[in-house]
């Protein structure tokens, strides 16, 4: 007919006949086509989707797989590779262009058919991460032959490590989704766009050569139909994969959310039903690790939290096209490391044994840990590097807005001595302090656009006992908890004061070593953006690459500079404890 018609030709070389019944491919008028057509008899691969015998579709998908594990090897050789930023980059990759390599299969074929190999993707997908990460498989996804070296310890940490990375970024996870836990909604997801564009809103065919809607039949013969079956499946899993003691659902709940009234009508759901769907999953994943009845331990669920947090991925998203983006390979590990718990090599290979230095009783004793827990509270370690870092985030971030930021030693904002000296063993503030503005907005901080604003940049450990304390208090899937303690603690000691004796208005800037930022924080990048626009200055070509929003730049300077604060930190403890780099000593 194209050809009649329009003159066109068709491809011959990309047209397929196919068959089970060989008496059909050898029918006259099959015969009859040009011989060039191929002929299939047990399968055939549409739009990259393997139709066929069971024998076919798995041999099919299989070869997905192991085309995905080929593309794996040249992403670890990246990895190791020696160019600064190689690692981040093969993060990204692995995120952006791995991961996403069999969402298209999950979207056509039943989770029954797809199991096997979407199991063998991720477990592939997660062996890479592990080489990412350390030559000795830091996330133990190859047990078996290393398992026996490992203490018990480390065996858990790796098995909450490959659970947290599955999880989705915005919920404290690397993004390495698994897609057995999404088949449903993906494959519920695919139905409804082949539904809607078939069916009006009623289920009825748009068009009268079309067959009935088969959500509709009640034809046993059409419900035994590998497709139908499947998707029939797949709704009734989602039914019960969605209940969690916290979030009581089911059926009528995933009629709700796709706003249904129930499998039959499938075809008016939205066309983001997947999205819907499986954003709904990931968040029933995260409530029941947080939940109280979770096999995590409650400094887990803290840092999971913390992970999870405004801001804390950022570093996650950035892309290394300048050197304020970027995250050289030991920082890039690290940060990952730090962030899934897992051992650092370099604190691994040094003594456990650690001399604390502190200012109340002298030398002390302890053992350090592993994971850089310590080093985050320790007094001996390199704080300020981390704290300085942020610091100059905040600087360009104000440049982008317009605004001009400096550095000012505010003498009013050091710690004094009962007789009104200064105090000299505060360390925290012989650091100069930021003073960004004046806004031309008002801020959340002040009204009064003609006061400068002083802001104090602060940095916790949420998983330290006391902020694990506060975390408990402030209630399960709050992120955050522990950067708004040490913010209202500032705001509480210096707002007022400095203000009436400086003319300058306080704002504190909390973070959390995993990245969560407090609402003081929060509220600076809302004022930051307030200024960008006002003076209409979102026109950087910082954001081009990385964000797409004026705010999500600001969160990527300020989560990379924290990421290579901590690095650093880490670095210098380990250095210090071999004695490679002498200990920190007050004066
Ligand atoms: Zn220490």
């Amino acid at each position: 007919m194209l050809k009649e018609n329009r003159g066109e030709a068709c491809n011959v070389e990309k047209c397929k006949a196919f068959s089970f019944v060989a008496a059909s491919l050898a029918h006259p008028a099959v015969q009859a086509v040009d011989p060039a057509v191929k002929r299939h008899s047990d399968g055939v691969t549409v739009l990259g989707i393997p139709h066929g015998s069971d024998l076919f579709i798995q041999r099919e998908l299989s070869t997905i797989v192991d085309k995905t594990k080929l593309g794996l090897e040249e992403l670890r050789k990246l990895a190791w590779y020696h160019r600064e930023d190689s690692m981040q980059c093969a993060l990204l990759l692995l995120r952006y262009c791995a991961v996403p390599r069999f969402s298209h299969v999950l979207r056509a074929l039943p989770p029954n058919i797809v199991a096997t190999a979407a199991f063998a993707h991720h477990d592939a997908i997660m062996n890479c991460l592990s080489d990412l990460l350390g030559p000795d498989d830091p996330l133990f996804c190859r047990d078996e032959t290393l398992a026996p070296t490992r203490d018990a310890a480390h065996q858990t940490a790796a098995a909450v490590a490959r659970e947290q990375a599955a999880l989705p970024l915005r919920l404290g996870g690397l993004g390495m989704v698994n897609p057995c836990s999404v088949s449903d909604a993906a494959f519920l997801g695919g139905w409804v766009s082949s539904l809607s564009l078939l069916y009006d809103d009623g289920g009825n065919p748009i068009h009268p050569s079309l067959p009935s809607n088969p959500m509709q039949s009640h034809d046993a013969a059409v419900e035994r139909l590998p497709q139908i079956a499947g998707v029939r499946a797949a709704w009734s899993w989602l039914c019960t994969d969605l209940v969690t003691d916290e979030v009581p659902l089911g059926e009528p709940a995933l009629c709700k959310l796709l706003e249904i009234d129930g499998l039959s009508s499938l075809a008016k759901a939205p066309l983001k039903t997947q999205r819907i769907v499986s954003h709904e999953l990931a968040a029933t994943a995260f409530a029941r690790l947080q939940a109280p009845s979770s096999p995590l331990s409650q400094s887990d669920r803290v840092r999971l939290s913390s992970c999870a947090g405004y801001g804390a991925h950022a570093w996650l998203k950035a892309i290394p096209s300048t050197r304020l983006l970027m995250l050289n390979n030991n920082e890039a590990r690290t940060s990952v490391l730090f962030m899934l718990h897992l051992p650092h090599p370099l604190l691994v290979h040094c003594p456990t044994q650690h001399t604390c230095y502190t200012m109340s009783d002298g030398h002390q004793s302890r053992h350090a840990d592993v994971f850089g827990d310590h080093e985050m509270v320790c007094r001996n370690s390199d704080k300020l590097t981390r704290h300085n870092n942020i610091v100059r985030a905040i600087i360009i971030g104000s440049g982008l807005a317009g605004l001009s930021a400096r550095l000012s030693n505010v003498l009013e904002m050091r710690r004094r001595l009962p007789n009104g000296q200064v105090d000299p063993s505060d360390q925290s503030k012989k650091q100069a302090d930021l003073v960004v503005g004046p806004f031309s907005v008002p801020t959340h901080a002040c009204n009064d656009t003609s006061l400068e604003i002083l802001v104090d940049v602060c940095a916790c450990h949420p998983t330290a006992t006391t902020y694990i304390q506060n975390y408990a208090l402030s209630g399960p899937g709050q992120c955050g908890a522990g950067a708004n303690v040490i913010e209202n603690r500032k705001i509480g000691l210096n707002k007022e004061r400095l203000k009436a004796r400086t003319g300058y208005a306080f704002n504190a800037f909390g973070a959390e070593t995993y990245g969560a930022l407090g609402d003081n924080a929060k509220n600076l990048i809302r004022d930051l953006v307030q200024e960008a626009n006002a003076n209409s200055h979102p026109t950087t070509n910082l954001y081009n690459w990385s964000a797409s929003k004026f705010a999500e730049s600001v969160k990527q300077l300020v989560s990379i500079s924290l990421r290579r604060g901590i690095a650093t930190q880490l670095r210098k403890a380990a250095l210090a404890r071999r004695n490679l780099e002498p200990p920190l000593t007050l004066p």
